[in-house]
């Protein structure tokens, strides 16, 4: 295992977007498949891994989870962004205010990004509340999707604590402590 990951490439994800949204969870949901019971808030980041078999290739991805606290972020903020390979921008469906707040993160990865053109996608979490919220509290998905299309971005809704696997990644057995990297 230990030399088939030494081998693997890896991908770096950069999870950003206002404190709540689920950033924590989404990224224990793709790293162990879990929801988790109780999560902490983040200060300043923590890392989760994932080994993905796509299309017979193994890789890596590395999840960057990001908190927003302004006196950690100031000095990491190079350091997230460095030699990124992707960065999902995420908001809660119920709620506005993480939504609007978007165009700060956005800017914040333009300053950031050194003109590089970064693969970047918008994430709508929480879409297991839809139903308990009225209708015109949501973000709506026309108004996500002119974002999205405004910055360049993917599109994806999703619930960190009930959601499907996709269809096009097969699990693959992962041992934390052999990983090198
Ligand atoms: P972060 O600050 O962006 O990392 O947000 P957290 O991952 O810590 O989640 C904030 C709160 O939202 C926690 O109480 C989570 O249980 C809850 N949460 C996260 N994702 C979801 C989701 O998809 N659906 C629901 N209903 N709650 C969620
Ligand atoms: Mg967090």
């Amino acid at each position: 295992v230990s030399s088939l990951l030494s081998g693997c490439r890896t991908f770096k994800v950069l999870v950003i977007g206002d404190s709540a949204v689920g950033k924590t969870c989404l990224t224990h949901r793709l790293s162990a498949a879990q929801f988790p019971s109780c999560v902490e808030a983040t200060i300043g980041v923590d890392f989760r891994e994932r080994l993905l078999d796509v299309d017979g290739e193994m890789i890596k991805l590395q999840l960057w989870d990001t908190a927003g606290q302004e006196r950690f972020r100031k000095s990491m903020v190079p350091h997230f962004y460095r030699n990124v390979h992707a960065v999902l921008f995420v908001y809660d469906i119920t709620c506005r205010a993480s939504f609007n707040s978007l165009t700060t993160w956005v800017e914040e990865c333009r300053r950031n990004s050194l003109g590089q053109e970064v693969p970047r996608f918008l994430v709508g979490n929480k879409t297991d509340l839809r139903d308990v919220i009225r209708a015109d509290g949501l973000v709506s998905q026309e108004q996500a999707k002119n974002f999205a299309k405004t910055h360049n971005m993917m599109f994806f809704e999703t619930s960190a604590k009930c959601t499907s696997r996709p269809r096009c990644v097969r699990e693959v057995p992962y041992q934390r402590d052999k990983v090198e990297d």
